[in-house]
Formats: structure tokens, C-alpha cells, sequence
């Protein structure tokens, strides 16, 4: 048997019921065939794979908090702190009730490359709870918030591990969880990125990733010789993600025609109405249903569907697993040239390979989505010179992060053989930097 395949049924043994993580684990070992074959032997012996694949450490804890009616109410909290090898963990916490140790594995395992791949010095690590933040009062929040940082102030530090909003860890919750730190620790640190403005946030932090994920599906069709301008673009969410992509798909010149939420989504034929969806979104945080109320030619409809519509590019920025075969199938049937991932792994193995070998270019969310950990780093560089870059020197260095990740995996799928597979691409960037710094530091 390869060396990948034992490795990938050791993780399938060791981790059970953890179907995201095998899955993350499978992709990315499947498209390193290539590289591992070339030095299956030395691999083989260092272990490396078998290293990379099992977390540094990961961290259960309690998280007890006091609703409202003086219910004691506990969650589950999590920290795994994946992979140091070229710098401290990084990655973002996420409050969903969804959430359990596989899912925080496999955006752990993720992290890894998507942050080696930035060109920034940081390792890979992710966390949350099953909490759910929706709903409850900003009372409830910060009660949870700071009965989760009382737990995970011990293992964090501005350069030990520094973590970051995801899905349902926003400014308000890192701003509750900052507190929290500085109250504990006494130490006004870096500990945190997505700070707010006036406590040592960096700008453009809050439209980073949708930015990136504009400028490197901009960057990718120019390599194949098309234009973005004017093209039609299918985004699902409505979320952090979402919005920035939508408002940079539009300043580039594209029409985007749909988002979505969990329970639907809305077609818009004339283009999504951004200010309106921030109204609904970031200010009412209200259903979509509302955003179909105020415009009068968008159509809300219920449920799943939202890739259904033509497009020419679709940009998943909702969540893992939301874009199915069908989707797939339905995208090819409607002329849709890419497909680059907002969110973190939104599309099914299958759905991928259908696109691929129906000619759609696909870029991952490991280097698509990258551009909001690159600022995250950049925040932590302006925390640590003690100094705040401008708008515009934010967003320019982010544009440069963005187009060297696809120079990096287009030129990487090349050198392996596999012009055009940004997914072998990103992962073996990725997989390089972080295996030649485990080799350079021993067996640890
Ligand atoms: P948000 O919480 O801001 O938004 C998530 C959006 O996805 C919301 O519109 C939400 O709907 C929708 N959603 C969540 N769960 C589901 C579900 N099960 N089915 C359908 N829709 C769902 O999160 P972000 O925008 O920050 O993150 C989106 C994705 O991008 C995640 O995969 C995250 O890991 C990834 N990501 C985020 C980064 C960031 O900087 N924010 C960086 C890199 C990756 P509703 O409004 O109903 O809650």
C-alpha cells in the first residue's frame, strides 16, 4: 500500500465519526501524491505525514455561562492548536451549534496550508463552541465570551496563538473576548485579530477575505486569458464573506446575482443592492426575507437551489459542503467557467471533481480564502511595531498576498505535472513550506 494511502486509513482508525476531518485529510493527501512519491522513503521514515496529520495538541473545555433567566447554561469549547512549524498558530473560533472536534480538526488541518501558503509566518490552528450566538442577548454573549476566554487565556499569547473571528465570531465577540484577556492577563497584546479600530484592529481587516477572494478569481481568469468585468456571479451567504465579495465583484465590474442564507436565498437579475444587504445583514440582522421586501425585482426562495441560476462565476462564502453534485451539475448545464471557494471547503469532493473534469477552473478555499488570515497577519505586524497602515496599504499589500498565492499554486501545478489543478497546486505549496520547516526542526 502508498505511503498516502496508510496514512490516510491511520487517520480514518485514529479519529472516528470525524467525517470532515477525513475528508479534508483525503483531498489534501490525495493531490500530494505527486510530491509524496518523489520522497516516499525519506517521508516515510521521518513519519512526516503521520506528524502532519495529528494535531499538536487539542484542548476540551467546559464553558458554563448565566442566561438571562439565571439558567446556568454549558458548552462545549475547543482549541486545537495544529501545526508551529514556521510560526505561532493562527485561525479563527467558531460559534455554531454544529461545531465538534472534527469540524474544528479539519479547518485546523486546513489552516495549516491556507496560512503557509499567504507567505506570512504563521502556523495553523482553529477552535470555538457549540454555542450559538443567535438569538441571545449581548448580555448572554459576553457572559459566554468571557467564560470561554477564562478557560483559553492559558494557552494563547501574541506569539503563541493568536485567534480570529469565523462564523459566528464577530467584532462584538472578539471585542468581549479581548477584554476578557487583558482583564486576566493584564497584558495589552496582539493576542486577537479583528480587533475593533480603536484597540488595535487593522483596517480593511472586516472586508480582507471577500476582497482576496475578488483579486485572486480576477487574477486566475487573466492567466487564462479572460476578462472578470462583465461577467455574472452567483455568491451564496450573506455573511462577512459574502458581502465583501459581492462588493468587490462589483467594483471590478461584475454583476452578482444572488446570496443566501440558512433558510434561503435571492435571485436579483438587475445585481445585489449591497447597501441594502449590509442594512439587512450587518445592521438588522435580519432574515433575507427582508432584503426580497425592499427590492421589489429580487426573488427570495426557500431552501437550498441557490447555484441554480446562470452564472459565469460562483463563489461559495457560506459554509463546508454547501455545494452538492447537483449544484455542480447545474453549473456546467449553465455555462459557469469558475468556481472559486469563499468559505472553507463549501464544496463536496464530488462536486469538485465534476467541475475540474468538466473544464470549470477551481480555485480552494485554502488559497481563495486566504486573504483574510494575510490580513489577520498583517494586523499582527502593525500590533507588534506598534503602528496602524493606512486603507490603501492594507488593501495593496493584501492584492500582492493575493496574487503571489496564485502565482505560487499555478506554478506549483506546473513544476508537478498538473497544469490547471489549482487544488494539487495549493496543496503542495502549501505542504512544501510547512514540510522542508518540520524536517529543518527535528522530530517534534
Ligand atoms: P458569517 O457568520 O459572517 O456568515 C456565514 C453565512 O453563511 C451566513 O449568511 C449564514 O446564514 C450562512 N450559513 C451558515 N451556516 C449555514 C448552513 N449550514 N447552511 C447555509 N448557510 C449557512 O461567516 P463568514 O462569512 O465569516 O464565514 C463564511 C465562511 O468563510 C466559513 O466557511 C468560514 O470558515 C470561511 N472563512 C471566513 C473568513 C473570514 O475572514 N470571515 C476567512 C476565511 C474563511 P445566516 O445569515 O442565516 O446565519
Amino acid at each position: 500500500m502508498s505511503y498516502v494511502d496508510e496514512v490516510y486509513e491511520r487517520v480514518v482508525a485514529q479519529n472516528p465519526a470525524q467525517p470532515e476531518f477525513h475528508q479534508a485529510v483525503r483531498e489534501v493527501l490525495d493531490s500530494l501524491r505527486p510530491v509524496i512519491e518523489r520522497n516516499e522513503e525519506k517521508y516515510r521514515k521521518e513519519a512526516l505525514l503521520e506528524r502532519m496529520t495529528t494535531p499538536e495538541r487539542a484542548i476540551l473545555f467546559r464553558v458554563p455561562w448565566v442566561d438571562d433567566k439565571g439558567q446556568v447554561q454549558v458548552n462545549n469549547g475547543y482549541r486545537v492548536q495544529f501545526n508551529s512549524a514556521i510560526g505561532p498558530y493562527k485561525g479563527g473560533l467558531r460559534l455554531h451549534p454544529s461545531v465538534n472536534l472534527g469540524i474544528i480538526k479539519f479547518l485546523g488541518f486546513e489552516q495549516v496550508f491556507k496560512n503557509s501558503l499567504t507567505g506570512t509566518p504563521i502556523g495553523g490552528g482553529k477552535g470555538g463552541s457549540d454555542f450559538d450566538p443567535k438569538g441571545k442577548s449581548d448580555r448572554e454573549v459576553m457572559a459566554f465570551c468571557q467564560s470561554f476566554m477564562t478557560e483559553l487565556y492559558r494557552h494563547v499569547g501574541a506569539d503563541v496563538d493568536v485567534p480570529a473571528g469565523d462564523i459566528g465570531t464577530g467584532a462584538r465577540e472578539i471585542g468581549f473576548l479581548y477584554g476578557q484577556y487583558k482583564r486576566i492577563t493584564g497584558k495589552y497584546e496582539g493576542v486577537l485579530t479583528g480587533k475593533g479600530l480603536t484597540y488595535g484592529g487593522s483596517l480593511a481587516r472586516t472586508e480582507a477575505t471577500g476582497y482576496g477572494l475578488l483579486y485572486i478569481t480576477q487574477e486566475m481568469l487573466k492567466s487564462n486569458g479572460i476578462e472578470l468585468a462583465g461577467k455574472t456571479v452567483a455568491i451564496s451567504g450573506a455573511g462577512n464573506v459574502a458581502i465583501y465579495a459581492a462588493q468587490k465583484a462589483e467594483q471590478l465590474g461584475a454583476k452578482v446575482v444572488t446570496v443566501s442564507d440558512s433558510t434561503g436565498w435571492i435571485y436579483d437579475p438587475e445585481g445585489i443592492d449591497i447597501a441594502l444587504l449590509k442594512d439587512v445583514k450587518e445592521v438588522r440582522r435580519a432574515r433575507l426575507t427582508e432584503y426580497a421586501k425592499a427590492r421589489s425585482n429580487a426573488v427570495y426562495h426557500e431552501g437550498r437551489g441557490v447555484f441554480t441560476v446562470k452564472c459565469d462565476v460562483a463563489l461559495p462564502c457560506a459554509t463546508q459542503n454547501e455545494l452538492q453534485l447537483d449544484d455542480a451539475k447545474a453549473l456546467v448545464a449553465n455555462g459557469c467557467i469558475a468556481v472559486c471557494e469563499g468559505a472553507n471547503m463549501p464544496t463536496t469532493q464530488e462536486a469538485t471533481e465534476y467541475l475540474m473534469s468538466n473544464g470549470v477552473f477551481f480555485v480552494p478555499g485554502k488559497a481563495a480564502n486566504a486573504g483574510g488570515v494575510a490580513t489577520s497577519a498583517l494586523e499582527m505586524s502593525q500590533n507588534s511595531m506598534r503602528l496602524s497602515w493606512t486603507f490603501e496599504e492594507v488593501d495593496a499589500k493584501l492584492h500582492d498576498i493575493m496574487v503571489n498565492i496564485f502565482k505560487n499554486i499555478d506554478a506549483a501545478a506546473k513544476e508537478y505535472g498538473v497544469p490547471g489543478n489549482y487544488v494539487a497546486g495549493a496543496n503542495i505549496a502549501g505542504f512544501l513550506k510547512v514540510a522542508t520547516a518540520m524536517e529543518a526542526q527535528g522530530v517534534v
